[in-house]
């Protein structure tokens, strides 16, 4: 039996707004979810739900096999941190931390040593005498995870925690909450906005839009097998190129570079598509290009040099393929000429197929 299931959960709030529909998923105890999507398509307000800090419209949110749609969050044996903690202002970082384990009657020198512990991994032992308005922004939000990691809770929920701190401070943190849920064992939900944070933590990742999920699945699976545009564009950085093309037989014509569906293809599919508009979709790194490649089961394109941007472990190259613009990743030695021609193959396997009217990925094959 799955630890949480939300089944049907819906959030419709008091000016009518329908934040979230009919969000449906099971979560196994001591899994890591992340919630990904842009901003306003519901991850928060779905976490809130789960936490009790927001009624549930419609639909069962169970812990265990039994209903909790009624229970406080204190009944739930949540915690949870927020993007903007409201730390105890009068109290030392020290005394934050120490809050929680304090009201449960934990002996002192056990909450001492914990709070250490807790202080060391966060990168607060110099600031344990300091009030939270003696901290950066950074430091408090360091402080919130902290409060919520020192106490033993089954589910943690985490509402953006990392969107305070400088970007090295976000890739320190982000192996730190995963070291700690591996520690732990707790449940873990976690809602962000960037899919990074998504694809490096999750065990499995929930991306939303608009109050719908899209998709449910390992980082490896949305990678690899998204079931829209929405999903592999989103998954990816820089996200998968798109290129709109009319189907004619068989084939879809790429500005005189010819992309023979039939390679790749079932015949019913590519009758069942012919003469629409189709998108075909490939990752930045998924191209080689000509000259370092096998080029037998691939397709060749052609395009022009825009820009490049050398990043030290791989270049992105902006091309243009008779106005239609990509980006390709190469590795840094072979970064080339700006306004040079450029070829490069795309393995059949790195093809990508969607319906444009559905945005729907396309089954190539049975
Ligand atoms: P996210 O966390 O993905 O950024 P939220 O869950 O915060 O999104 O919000 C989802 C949608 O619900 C947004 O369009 C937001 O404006 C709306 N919303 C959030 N809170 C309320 C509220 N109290 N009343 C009405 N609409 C709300």
């Amino acid at each position: 039996m799955a630890y949480l299931t939300l089944r049907g959960i819906n959030k419709i709030y008091p000016n009518g707004f329908h934040a979230v529909h009919d969000f449906n998923l099971e979560i196994q105890k001591g899994e890591f979810i992340v919630f990904v999507g842009s901003s306003g398509c519901g991850k928060s307000t779905t976490l809130r739900m789960i936490a009790g800090l927001e009624n549930i419209s419609k639909g069962d949110f169970l812990i265990n096999g039994v209903r909790a749609n009624e229970k406080g969050p204190r009944e739930r044996g949540v915690a949870m941190v927020f993007q903007s903690y409201a730390l105890y202002p009068h109290m030392s970082v020290y005394d934050n931390l120490a809050f929680g384990l304090t009201l449960q009657g934990v002996d002192e020198d056990v909450i001492e040593q914990k709070v250490l512990k807790t202080a060391g991994i966060l990168g607060l032992t110099d600031y344990l005498d300091r009030k939270p308005r003696a901290l950066s922004g950074g430091q408090r939000q360091r402080v919130a995870v902290g409060r919520a990691i020192i106490r033993k809770v089954d589910i943690f929920l985490m509402d953006e925690p990392l969107s305070n701190l400088d970007a090295k401070q976000r890739v320190t943190m982000r192996s730190e909450i995963t070291q700690i849920h591996r520690e732990t064992g707790a449940t873990t939900i976690y809602v962000t906005h960037d899919q990074t944070e998504a694809m490096t933590m999750a065990d499995r990742i929930v991306v939303m839009k608009e109050g719908y999920i899209q998709q449910v699945g390992t980082p490896y699976d949305l990678y690899f097998n998204p079931v829209n545009m929405f999903v592999a564009g989103f998954i990816g950085e820089p996200p998968m190129n798109f290129i709109h093309a009319v189907l004619k037989g068989g084939k879809l014509d790429i500005k005189g570079n010819v992309v023979d569906l039939r390679m790749i293809a079932d015949r019913d599919v590519l009758t069942r598509y012919e003469g629409k508009e189709l998108v075909l979709g490939f990752r930045p790194e998924a191209i080689r290009l000509m000259g370092k490649a096998d080029t037998e089961k691939a397709y060749k394109i052609s395009c022009t040099v825009e820009l490049t941007e050398l990043l030290g472990d791989n270049t992105n190259v902006y091309v243009d393929i008779q106005g239609i613009k990509s980006i390709l990743k190469v590795e840094p030695h072979d970064s080339p000429e700006l306004d040079t021609k450029l070829d490069f193959v795309i393995p059949y396997e790195n093809v990508y197929l969607f319906d444009k009217e559905t945005e729907r990925r396309i089954k190539l094959k049975g």
